[in-house]
């Protein structure tokens, strides 16, 4: 069944216009979504943390953070835009005893409100307003009078009203100019999860290194590894983003075309199919999150031995090599 997509004529600022809404974090997303709202004619606060870099930004964009149990008290909807991981910790702190009855708690990815890392007190809706893409695009779309496409969904305690408020919002932010999709907290959160292990940072990566590691055992060139393995994916997945796989197969030469239908489904075998449905069932069982919210409350060790372990692999060190010799990489390590 294709999804329910909403567009500006399906959403009513002024839902949201005796309504205070307090972004809390003023990150990625914060900024955005605080800007193009206040750009919108709705009544913005923000907290961020005293003494912080984007506490600064937030002045500096006219904005006078207050702490987040504050900015909670005053508000009729509450934005949380902290990191994943600590939102569980503030939420609980300083938060949960800020929210009253009426309120409308927004979140821009589900885990938190999926997994019940939030104990939402009753008589506070939930909705999930995620933009598809960061912050600093939302912003720039926005003031280019366009958007970025959201996804909307409501959770726990929400109510026809909070679809109204939510789908204001979304187009407070500028959604509704590209496009709204309906889904559920359990999809996004279980597909985000699911994508971004599978395919966008765990199975990219895991190819491209294994593939780097094949060549450079056969006693070929670490720098020929490198460009044919990871440097030159960037042209592949430009060609994909701007017309699909089709497009892709079209600008490639021939040679490359047949070696993509004929190698490519050797790669991905019926294991790798297997091994991505028992990823997926991890995710929908919440071991995944169990083992990642557990991770953190025993201060991440794995996760820092494995950061540190990886960084150190031969692709990383030829890699930062030979992006010098390319002035026109807006080359960048951390
Ligand atoms: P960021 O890390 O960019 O921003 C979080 C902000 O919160 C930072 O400014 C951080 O300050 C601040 N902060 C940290 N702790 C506190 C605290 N205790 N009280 C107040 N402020 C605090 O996060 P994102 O914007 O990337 O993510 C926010 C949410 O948006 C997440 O749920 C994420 O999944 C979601 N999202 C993110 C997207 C993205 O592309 N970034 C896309 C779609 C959704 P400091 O910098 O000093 O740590
Ligand atoms: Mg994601």
């Amino acid at each position: 069944m294709p999804a329910k997509i909403y567009y500006d004529k399906d959403a009513d600022l002024s839902v949201l216009k005796d309504k205070t809404i307090a972004i809390l974090g003023y990150g990625s997303q914060g900024h955005a979504h605080a800007q193009n709202l206040r750009d919108s004619g709705c009544r913005v606060i923000v907290a961020e943390l005293k003494g912080t870099p984007n506490y600064e930004l937030a002045v500096e964009h006219g904005f006078q953070p207050l702490a987040t149990e504050e900015a909670v008290s005053q508000a009729d909807i509450v934005t949380i835009l902290l990191p994943d991981e600590i939102q569980a910790d503030v939420f609980r702190t300083q938060i949960r005893d800020h929210l009253a009855p009426g309120n409308m708690l927004v979140a821009s990815h589900g885990f938190n409100v999926h997994y019940g890392q939030l104990d939402v007190p009753e008589g506070v809706a939930t909705v999930l307003v995620a933009p598809k893409g960061p912050g600093h695009l939302l912003r720039a779309e926005f003031v280019r009078g366009a958007g970025v496409p959201c996804l909307i969904a409501l959770g726990p305690g929400a109510t026809d009203e909070t679809l109204r408020l939510g789908l204001a919002y979304a187009k407070g932010i500028g959604g509704t100019r590209a496009g709204v999709i309906e889904t559920t907290f359990a999809e996004e959160t279980e597909t985000d999860l699911f994508g971004e292990q599978v395919v966008l940072c765990g199975g990219v990566s895991a190819l491209v290194k294994a593939a780097y590691e094949t060549l450079v055992e056969a006693g070929y060139q670490p720098e020929m590894a490198y460009f044919e393995c990871m440097h030159e994916l960037k042209l592949i997945v430009d060609l994909m983003y701007q017309g699909g796989l089709n497009y892709m197969r079209y600008s490639v030469s021939n040679t490359a075309e047949y070696g993509d239908y004929t190698r490519g489904p050797r790669i991905i075998t019926e294991q790798t199919r297997a091994e991505m449905k028992r990823i997926l069932e991890e995710v929908q069982t919440g071991q995944f999150a169990r083992e990642w919210i557990l991770e953190n409350k025993a201060n991440a060790p794995s996760f820092k031995a494995l950061r540190r372990r990886e960084r150190e692999h031969g692709i990383e060190q030829v890699g930062r090599q030979l992006r010098r010799l390319m002035s026109w990489i807006d080359a960048k390590e951390v």
